[in-house]
């Protein structure tokens, strides 16, 4: 007998082992048993061969109508064309110097299973050079294969899904019943089958309402793992200790909200309580804030720095890019006045220092402002992500911020807990202001505690989308820069994006990695450039209006001085990539334009125009100008961001579009990964219920002791996935 740690090499005989190994990084008992079908089908029913999906291998069960044999005429050899169908449309296949197959196995009227990759030629699709195994020939196997449901396997082209199933079989004939991981109290509560019994009923049954509840519980196991491993790693986070810092009556908070020239929301009110509230206990904060652009997160984050503050710690603020950076350093200081000038001409008696620390400051200034962050001179440090995370050491670090950082992996969070320097680890606050789906809330940020800001400040108009169509309508777009010149002519000013910055091959020019502009394979023209965009502009549609550039490969300085230019008013059109996407404010912009906007992402879309319309008094506009035609995928995304300015019901479309190996690494077919079956998008309420499983029993049991299969579980997991789900969204 056989266990789940065996390796393959002693269980199966011949050449499968090395093959599973190297296709598939199959190596033991336990890996090709957690090697899942795709799917089943069923015997009697001849896969519809409508739904392929060209570049993708597939296995499909068909019915052979016809196949012939000839001579190559240019080369040497036979080449045998097959035709298959499904009943209702015909694949065509093609072998080489296979000239028995039309007299021996493809014969007319036979049924097989066929697996190759999917090309189109022309109109038609076509399997080249396909594998296939006859259903109704007299293999030993046969029965096999005559089983009322086919698994299909994810397979590659080195290995066959009946290879697969083959193998299975053997291994199921001589294996000793694993142990379930699952106590048997969850089992029971939530009437899962144990992990044995679902393994065979996954691989083996013939019973479509088995092989679903074998699917439950093994997804289960892949939820609970996740679970497990967020549980406790937000159990050792709080287990930590911080600095303690509670609120005072007479510090710099206090006399910051005696000052402030608005009136909080409600919710940023309830925020703040529950921040301060944890910014006073003895363990680590860790909670996210999310909240839609112009939900005034900064004025929230800024009143948790200032009571961490007046405990006599210091705060970090990080942001993505220096141009953000530089700006948050400018709005702190404008939003606190005097109370922020300590060691400055006429600064308040408790007031505070804010240095910003960037990659651009002289030799000089950087050592002035590593120092102050050093000797506790700086009361809130500002800068960019990789700056602090490397090279910054703090007096008395009690609270790092983290701005607008959707794409900061659990890793990288963790990273930042070991700052304080007494050992403490300091609170942590993170912020987005794209809205996270509730699933991705709780796998991709699963380790935080969530906050939101579901209203907008009052005052605030909501900005208004419109698709411009410039394939069909060129006219619409000649109009939209003429909206533009008189939004300019009436003292405001716009924003134009474009996906790429120019001058060089595109895909390489683009300043976030998280748009992906050279997306499929597709003939499309590379996507318009900030560096070629702006000069026809001002040669063109924008005559006389003064046009600056503002892109990645920039300076810091020039993004500096552009930027300065722009808030300034002394440009009024601003051609950008998206490094204007995060936090970016300028209140008396109210256009954007958005060109090649069916390039972006959703969220993207709707975090961009968030920079536009900020002042309120006038109403923001955004254009999202496309070539894709009516109809297509990319124009009804497009639509769905002109119609709603609801950002979680487009975190949503959003999770649907993107494929789910983005969310939670890749998941490819063949790749081994420790998801299979977990989705995120039809899983919400099963994650859910393992989170709270988890929750409690790592309350109970945090290193898990009593319940070593289910350790075992979320290491094994975490070891396959170092790089999954636990990282960038
Ligand atoms: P975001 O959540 O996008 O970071 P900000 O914090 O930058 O939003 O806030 C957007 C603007 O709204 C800022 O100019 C800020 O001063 C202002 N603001 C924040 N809170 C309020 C409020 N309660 N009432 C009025 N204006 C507010
Ligand atoms: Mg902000």
């Amino acid at each position: 007998m056989v266990g789940m740690d065996d390796r393959l090499d002693v269980v199966l005989g011949g050449r499968t082992p090395k093959l599973l190994a190297e296709h598939l990084d199959l190596h033991t008992v336990a890996d090709l048993l957690r090697h899942y079908p795709r799917k089943h089908v069923d015997q009697g029913q001849l896969t519809p061969i409508a739904g392929l999906v060209p570049g993708e291998h597939v296995t499909v069960l068909a019915e052979v109508s016809s196949c012939k044999s000839r001579r190559m005429e240019q080369r040497k050899g036979t080449i045998q064309q097959a035709v298959i169908w499904d009943g209702r449309r015909t694949l065509k296949c093609t072998f080489f110097n296979q000239p028995w197959l039309p007299d021996k196995e493809l014969l007319p009227g036979r049924r097989a299973l066929f697996a190759g990759k999917v090309t189109r030629y022309g109109k038609t699709l076509q399997l080249a050079h396909p594998s296939f195994l006859p259903l109704d020939e007299d293999a030993d196997d046969v029965d096999e294969f005559r089983r009322p449901i086919i698994p299909v396997y994810p397979a590659t082209k080195g290995i066959d899904s009946w290879t697969i199933q083959r193998s299975v079989r053997q291994v199921f004939d001589v294996l000793d019943d694993p142990d379930d991981p699952l106590p048997e109290s969850l089992r029971m509560e939530y009437r899962l089958p144990g992990l044995a019994e679902a393994l065979r009923a996954v691989h083996r049954s013939d019973d479509r309402a088995v092989i679903a509840a074998a699917r439950h519980r093994l997804m289960w196991d892949e939820a609970l793992a996740v679970q497990l491993t967020l549980a406790r790693r937000r159990h050792d986070a709080a287990q930590r200790p911080a600095p303690a810092c509670p609120r005072c009556d007479d510090g710099l908070a206090a006399a910051f909200d005696a000052r402030l020239p608005f009136e909080l929301t409600t919710g940023q009110l309830q925020v703040g309580e529950q921040l301060a509230a944890e910014l006073s206990g003895e363990h680590p904060m860790n909670r996210l804030l999310q909240g839609e652009v112009g939900s005034g997160k900064t004025v929230v984050a800024l009143r948790a720095m200032l009571q961490v503050l007046d405990s006599g710690r210091q705060a970090a603020l990080l942001a993505p890019t220096e141009v953000l950076a530089a700006q948050h350093a400018r709005s702190l200081r404008e939003m606190l006045g005097d109370l922020g000038r300590a060691g400055e001409l006429g600064a308040a008696e408790q007031a505070t220092r804010i240095t910003l620390l960037t990659g651009s400051l002289g030799a000089r200034a950087r050592k002035d402002a590593l120092l102050e962050a050093a000797s506790g001179a700086a009361g809130i440090v500002i800068g960019t992500h990789a700056l602090i995370q490397d090279r910054v050491s703090f007096a008395e670090l009690g609270l790092v911020v983290v701005d607008e950082q959707h794409r900061f992996g659990v890793e990288q969070r963790d990273a930042l807990r070991s700052r304080a320097g007494d050992g403490s680890s300091p609170h942590v606050l993170v912020m987005t202001a794209t809205p996270i789906p509730r699933t991705v809330a709780m796998t991709v940020f699963g380790d935080l505690e969530v906050s939101s800001l579901r209203e907008l400040p009052r005052g605030r108009s909501p900005i208004a989308t419109s698709v411009v169509p410039s394939g069909e309508k060129p006219s619409w777009l000649d109009r939209a820069w003429l909206r533009i010149s008189e939004e300019v002519a009436a003292g405001r000013q716009a924003f134009v994006v474009c996906p790429r910055i120019g001058e060089q091959a595109a895909g390489e020019d683009v300043d976030d990695p998280g748009s992906d502009p050279g997306d499929d394979d597709d003939e499309r023209r590379p996507p318009l450039a900030v560096l070629d965009v702006a000069p026809q502009l001002a040669d063109g549609p924008l005559h006389g209006l003064r046009v600056g550039v503002l892109h990645g490969r920039l300076g810091v300085d020039e993004k500096d001085t552009v930027m300065r230019r722009f808030t300034g008013a002394e440009l009024d059109v601003l051609v950008a990539t998206t490094v204007v996407e995060v936090g970016v404010d300028v209140p008396n912009a109210t256009v954007m334009l958005i060109l090649d906007a069916d390039r972006f992402g959703v969220s993207q879309l709707h975090q961009l125009r968030g920079r536009v319309g900020r002042a309120g008094q006038h109403p923001g506009l955004c254009l999202l100008v496309t070539e894709s035609p009516d109809g297509t995928v990319a124009r009804e995304r497009l639509d769905a961001v002109a119609a709603t300015t609801d950002g979680f019901e487009l975190a949503q479309l959003d999770l649907e579009l993107r494929r789910e190996g983005d969310v939670l690494g890749a998941t490819q077919s063949g790749r081994r990964s420790g998801l299979k079956l977990l989705s995120l998008l039809r899983d919400g309420d099963l994650i859910a219920q393992a989170r709270s499983e988890a929750q409690r029993l790592v309350s109970v049991d945090p290193a898990l002791r009593g319940y070593p299969g289910l350790a075992r579980l979320a290491d094994d997991l975490l070891d396959e996935d170092r790089a999954g789900f636990l990282e960038k969204v």
